[in-house]
């Protein structure tokens, strides 16, 4: 492994005592560098230490706050659908297959939820369609009802 003398710039060998073009004592030169790496290490466990300390504090959650991740305990973590209501939607449609969910937003009205999912699916003549399915779910994230289809 090569390494530069600091004094010179000379690249040299790594267990080389003294560098041969400026014969600088490249020993003390490696005690520097090691010193210096142990500084980074002893700095990089603080900032971890500082961090973890942070994060240990358990977050004090706001009502709303508790109140939007309970609406989205209800959806789907990977991709924000509602299983109950992306099934009753299936279940309608001419080619299950062809149910793709776009997305699902939903509008709070503390004793329900009203969910808006987007969805693209084939009619029976082999087109597609994008559809809206407005639908209400209680707060134990069971479906009501569906409550009107927008194409
Ligand atoms: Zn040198």
């Amino acid at each position: 492994m090569k390494q530069k003398c600091s004094k010179c710039n000379h690249e040299v060998n790594k267990d080389m005592k003294n560098c041969p073009n400026c014969d600088a004592d490249l020993t003390k030169q490696r005690k520097i560098a090691t010193f210096g790496c142990l500084g980074f290490v002893l700095i990089a466990i603080i900032i971890g230490i500082w961090f973890f300390s942070g994060e240990s504090e358990t977050p004090q959650l706001t009502d709303a706050e508790k109140r939007v991740q309970h609406i989205e305990n209800c959806l789907s973590a990977w991709d924000g659908s509602h299983p109950e209501l992306e099934e009753r939607i299936k279940s309608s449609l001419n080619d299950e297959e062809s149910y793709e969910h776009i997305e699902t937003r939903y509008l709070d009205n503390d004793s329900s939820i009203t969910l808006i999912t987007k969805f693209s699916a084939k009619n029976s003549f082999g087109g597609t369609l994008k559809k809206d399915v407005i639908a209400e779910i209680n707060n134990n994230c069971e479906l009501i009802e569906i409550i009107q289809w927008y194409e």
